[in-house]
C-alpha cells in the first residue's frame, strides 16, 4: 500500500467552520477546511493530527491487504469500464497505448507509462462523459457551461455555481452505469447545489437506479486508480 506523504493532502474548502480529516482507502489524506483557513493553519492541523493519520493508514492497510502499487510491469491489470485488463509490452506501436482485449503499451514508452495511461484515461473519460452530458442535457433541458477532466484523487466529479462540470480521469475505470450515475449526480447539482433530499429526488428523476451505482462506487471506488 502506498503511503502518500501527509504534506500533500487534498484540500477541500467548504462552508464548514471546523477542520475535518479523512484517510481514503488508498491512504490519501483529505482535509476539509473552512473557506477562510490559511495554508499555515492547515499545516498546523495536519501536524497536530500526525499520530491519528498514521494510525488510520495502518488500520486501512490491514483492512485492504490486496492493494499493491502499480509499477506498470507486464501482466499487471488496469481498470476500464468496470473490468480489469492486463498490460502487455509490445515492440513498436502507434498509438503508444491501446486496448484490444488487453492493454498494449509500446516498449519504448515504458518509462512514461503512467503519463501515457493518464492521457488515455483522460480521453476516454472525456469522450464517455461528453456523450452522456449531451444525452441528459437534451432530455432534461439542462445547460452546462464547460466540462473539464481533472486529476482529482478523491472526487469523481464536481459542479461549480457557474455550471462548470469536472470529472476525474479515473472515472472511466468504473462500469458505464456508474459513470452515468456520476454524470447525473453532477447534472442534478445544476438544479440543487447541496445534497439535500430535494437533490436526491432530482437524481432519482434522471436515473432511478442510482443507489445501486452509488453503492458500487463506495465499495470499489478506492481500487480505481493508477497508484
Ligand atoms: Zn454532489
Amino acid at each position: 500500500m502506498k503511503s502518500p506523504s501527509p504534506e500533500i493532502p487534498e484540500i477541500i474548502r467548504t462552508q464548514r467552520k471546523s477542520f475535518g480529516l479523512e484517510i481514503t482507502p488508498d491512504g490519501q489524506l483529505i482535509v476539509r477546511a473552512p473557506k477562510s483557513a490559511s495554508d499555515a493553519q492547515i499545516k498546523a492541523v495536519i501536524a497536530q493530527k500526525a499520530a491519528w493519520i498514521s494510525n488510520a493508514r495502518a488500520r486501512l492497510a490491514a483492512q485492504y491487504p490486496d492493494r499493491t502499487p502499480h509499477t506498470f510491469a507486464p501482466g499487471e491489470t488496469f481498470w476500464y469500464l468496470g473490468d480489469q485488463y492486463s498490460l502487455h509490452l509490445v515492440d513498436h506501436q502507434r498509438p503508444l497505448l491501446d486496448l484490444d482485449g488487453s492493454f498494449h503499451l509500446a516498449q519504448q514508452a515504458h518509462s512514461q507509462a503512467k503519463q501515457i495511461f493518464i492521457a488515455w484515461y483522460r480521453e476516454e473519460t472525456r469522450h464517455i462523459t461528453h456523450k452522456l452530458i449531451v444525452d441528459y442535457t437534451k432530455r432534461f433541458n439542462l445547460k452546462v457551461n464547460r466540462v473539464r477532466i481533472t486529476s482529482a484523487r478523491t472526487r469523481w466529479g464536481s459542479c461549480s455555481g457557474k455550471g462548470n462540470l469536472n470529472f476525474t480521469y479515473r472515472l472511466c475505470m468504473a462500469p458505464l452505469e456508474v459513470i452515468e450515475y456520476v454524470v447525473v449526480h453532477e447534472l442534478a447539482h445544476l438544479k440543487v447545489p447541496n445534497h439535500s433530499r430535494t437533490f436526491w429526488v432530482e437524481v432519482a428523476k434522471m436515473y432511478p437506479d442510482y443507489q445501486k451505482q452509488r453503492n458500487w462506487l463506495k465499495q470499489h471506488g478506492y481500487r480505481l486508480n493508477l497508484d
